[in-house]
């Protein structure tokens, strides 16, 4: 019998471990390890409880059950396999430094009680190492990347195990609260977890907003994006289910227009893939820049600018309403994320950490491949990044991405009865003007010319050109 230690991979189909035909049974377990939860904050802990709680029920409805642990998960894993007498334990690879050590440890553990490990590459299309240049070495430029994978065969989703290949449980154990685990409940609203809700997710998007995926997926009012980002970071749904599902949708695709579409929705996928790939070889740049430039970049130190900006009351209403937006679902458009860390690291002079930082603790699909990628992409600090003289500005980004202001009033009620070009000309308005339009909504905190010169200034003294 073969332990499978579920981690983000909380769903029973399109999991290779599985199904892998090396245990002639499986029993299924979950373990709250401090050392990670350490790193956890509530939306993601509030997500994973739920899609714990469909997981199990699947498992229970095939006369099995998902075990669930607290403690520590070398010697937990080490404990339960003693237990229950398996040979073996499976699990997907992690990707991060962090999971690395940690699978080590536990590695290492097992061996000394002669129970053996298996791991799987189940979180990607193409695992690290498997797309690099002609000399074998990673990709650093997205775009080369994006040729090999675009064109690399993919393998299929795989079905569900047979109930007959589940164990049963030595006994049932309960799935902890938030609060038994230490956390506060999360001020955002929770999208559901699951793996049906990942379904659905997937299915709903690849009908219908796919196909418009390439003109509207910059518009954060249109909300036409899948969706997807904590099913994939939880693993509540497969990617190679998506990538199947994506592929049906091109061949039912009415036009070229929709198939293009489609293309571009696959370019965000490899997008995903690429940040995991660069994040496997260099851990190191959860904390490190990627690119180090001659001198230290001399960020600012203003917690004022920086609770401003937390709290969506910068005065700059797309980036006020991104930040209000991820305190009320925990979730922000992919644009405007793009928009809020520029404004972060090149208005107000931070560092992107900080904002980093913010995000880990705020979003439900944050994991830190994709969250460091496009951080170190809008400071640029990152592999293939934004060049730092290219800054967003972010009154013409509102403007030309939320055109009515229809996104910036939903989560900016404080502009919710103000025109659409008073919002986009609020940086040019007096303070009367802005009095009378909208008495409650800050005026600008920073000038984004002035500050545009002095993000200039401080990358031109990191880069050695200025004094
Ligand atoms: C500063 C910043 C921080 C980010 N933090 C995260 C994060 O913590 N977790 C996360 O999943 N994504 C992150 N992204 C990428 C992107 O914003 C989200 O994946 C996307 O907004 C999620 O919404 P969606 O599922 O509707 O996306 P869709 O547009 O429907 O894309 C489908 C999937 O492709 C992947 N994807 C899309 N865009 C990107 C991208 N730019 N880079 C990498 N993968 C991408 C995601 O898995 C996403 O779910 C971040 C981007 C920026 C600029």
């Amino acid at each position: 019998m073969r332990l499978h230690w579920h981690r983000t991979d909380l769903r029973p189909s399109d999991n290779l471990a599985l199904v892998s035909p090396d245990a002639d049974s499986i029993l299924p377990v979950y373990v709250f390890d401090p050392r990670i939860l350490d790193h956890a904050a509530p939306p993601r802990v509030a997500f994973v409880l739920d899609s714990l709680a469909a997981l199990r029920e699947w498992y229970r409805t095939r006369e099995s059950d998902l075990i669930i642990l607290r403690g520590e998960a070398p010697t937990e894993l080490a404990r339960l396999a003693e237990a229950t007498d398996a040979d073996a334990v499976s699990w997907a690879q992690a990707y991060s430094g962090l999971g690395r050590r940690r699978d080590d440890r536990v590695r290492d553990r097992l061996a000394d009680a002669g129970i053996e490990t298996h791991t799987v590459h189940d979180h990607l299309l193409h695992e690290p190492g498997s797309i690099t240049t002609n000399d074998g070495d990673p990709y650093a430029v997205y775009s080369y990347f994006w040729k090999k994978w675009r064109d690399r065969e993919k393998a299929s989703s795989v079905a569900a195990p047979g109930a007959d290949r589940l164990a049963d449980a030595p006994e049932e154990t309960a799935i902890p609260t938030l609060a038994d685990l230490g956390f506060d409940d999360p001020e955002a609203t929770i999208p559901a977890g699951g793996y049906m809700e990942a379904r659905h997710c997937l299915n709903d998007f690849c009908g219908d907003d796919i196909y418009r995926y390439e003109d509207a997926r910059d518009a954060p009012a249109t909300d036409a994006t899948s969706r997807l980002s904590p099913h994939l970071t939880h693993g509540t749904v497969g990617i190679r289910t998506v990538h199947d599902r994506v592929v049906r949708a091109r061949e039912e695709a009415p036009d070229d227009a929709a198939r293009e579409a489609v293309e571009t929705f696959r370019g965000e996928l490899a997008w995903r893939e690429f940040y995991h790939h660069v994040l496997y070889f260099n851990p190191e740049v959860v904390t490190e820049n990627y690119r180090g430039y001659e001198h230290d970049i001399e960020w600012r130190d203003d917690p004022e600018a920086l609770q401003a900006w937390k709290e969506g009351k910068t005065g700059y209403p797309i980036v006020d309403a991104g930040m209000r937006q991820l305190r009320r679902e925990a979730y922000m458009h992919n644009r405007v994320r793009m928009i809020v860390a520029s404004f972060l690291t090149k208005d107000l002079l931070l560092d992107w950490r900080e904002g980093y930082d913010w995000f880990r603790r705020k979003l439900v699909d944050h994991n830190p491949a994709n969250d460091n990628g496009g951080w170190q992409w809008a400071a640029s600090t990152g592999t293939d990044s934004q060049p730092y003289f290219r800054i967003f500005n972010p009154m013409t980004q509102g403007e030309r991405h939320d055109p009515d202001a229809d996104y910036i009033r939903e989560y900016v009620p404080e502009l919710g009865g103000v025109d659409a070009d008073v919002i986009h000309g609020w940086h040019e308005l007096s303070d009367a003007e802005r009095r009378d339009a909208a008495p409650d909504y800050p005026a600008p905190i920073v000038d984004h010319g002035e500050r545009r010169e002095a993000a200039l200034t401080m990358f031109e003294r990191a880069r050695g050109e200025a004094d």
